[in-house]
């Protein structure tokens, strides 16, 4: 199977071509930097996506506080995800940094604040 990808590990955004069969990569074309080679063999055998939504204060500055995942998690479980995030709640003070929700869904990901409030 071959399938064409444009990567978004960067800003440069190369054209690579994957061809590969279920989970087994054969070659990986068009990058010009090894990133651009893992992100294509992850993109096609396991995507995963960086989350970054907020969560609910309570008592805080803000209702919400803008938080992300700490390494992405994968695409197929992005919207049980967000579920839980979405029902979760924090109480303030909330420090940047601050784990909101550890190793969410078991993904390995921890949702973290990335502001104050
Ligand atoms: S292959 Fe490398 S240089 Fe090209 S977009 Fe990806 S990260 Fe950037």
């Amino acid at each position: 199977m071959k399938r064409d990808l444009i990567c978004v590990a960067c800003p440069l955004g190369c054209p690579i071509t994957v061809e590969y069969e279920g989970t087994e990569v054969f070659s990986v074309t068009g990058n010009t930097c090894k990133r651009g080679d893992a992100y294509a063999r992850t993109e096609v055998v396991n995507p995963t996506r960086s989350l970054a939504t907020s969560v609910k204060v309570n008592g805080g500055v803000h209702p919400v506080v803008p938080v992300r995942s700490s390494q992405p998690v994968p695409k197929s479980m992005m919207f049980d995800c967000m579920k839980v995030i979405n029902a979760a709640s924090v109480d303030a003070p909330v420090r940047i940094g601050q784990v909101i929700i550890p190793n969410i869904l078991d993904t390995g990901a921890d949702i973290i604040a990335t502001n104050n409030d």
